[in-house]
């Protein structure tokens, strides 16, 4: 079968001199490992090269019962140089880049969360550096719908209850969202601050939002995306150093 798509490259490692083996997130296709055989001398058939970040339009040959795709081609169609010119945001797509190859599954669609990555790299590449906190909250909001759950920050995940009635915003621990005083028997959860909140209620100002309800609403959004992630992120650790100087 030959598939021919849009495609990133969620990692490129070295097969031997000349080879390379990609791991592919191709639209219509979800996540495809492939070899690319000459992929470092090739610049006919790899015109760009083959690193991460860049949209591509690829040819591949699927065989049954190989574990490995062959990449015949590839053609950069929107290129990584306003990520690559920032080491801030370098380290921003590094994340974000693993943390989508966690959540797609290999030979699986998943274009909805294609359509989330693409966007969320075009942004990337185009925005001042002191927007991406905020921009990495709403990629990472966003994936929670496809992780199982996402989080009830509007109203108590188990009565509903609407969350401007609430004096004390309690978050559950187990990334469900917010809990109400009368629902938290036998729930394990913290305290988010009222501003912490209002980062995911108001159509927001950049210029308005602290760093620290940035912070601590990301690490409630984590709470339910971090159960699906099965190891230890260097690259979340990185994002995380980058913004706590
Ligand atoms: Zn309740």
């Amino acid at each position: 079968m030959i598939i021919e798509d849009s495609a990133f490259v969620l990692r490129a490692t070295k097969y031997s001199e000349r080879d390379l083996i990609v791991e592919l997130f191709i639209r219509g296709h979800g996540k495809i490992s492939a070899i690319a055989r000459s992929a470092k001398t090739s610049k006919r058939r790899f015109p760009g090269g083959l690193e991460p970040f860049s949209k591509m339009k690829v040819r591949l040959k699927v065989q049954a019962n190989r574990p490995l795709a062959t990449l015949e081609e590839s053609d950069i169609r929107i290129g990584n140089i306003g990520i690559r010119d920032s080491f801030d945001k370098i380290t921003v797509a590094s994340y974000a880049t693993e943390l989508i190859s966690i959540l797609v599954q290999a030979n699986e669609a998943a274009d909805e969360i294609f359509v989330v990555f693409e966007l969320f790299m075009s942004r990337l590449a185009d925005q001042e550096d002191d927007t991406l906190p905020k921009l990495l909250l709403d990629f990472e909001t966003a994936l929670t719908r496809f992780s199982g759950f996402s989080p009830s920050l509007d109203a108590c995940f188990k009565c509903e209850k609407d969350a401007q009635q609430f004096t004390k915003y309690r978050i559950s621990r187990r990334g469900e969202g917010l809990i109400c005083r009368a629902c938290t028997e036998g729930e394990h959860y913290g305290i988010a601050d009222k501003s912490t909140m209002s980062v995911f209620w108001t159509a927001y100002q950049d210029a308005l939002i602290e760093y620290a309800d940035l912070a601590q609403a990301r690490r409630i959004i984590w709470a339910s995306l971090g159960p699906v992630v099965d190891r230890d992120m260097k690259t979340r650790a990185q994002v995380e150093k980058l913004w706590s100087r």
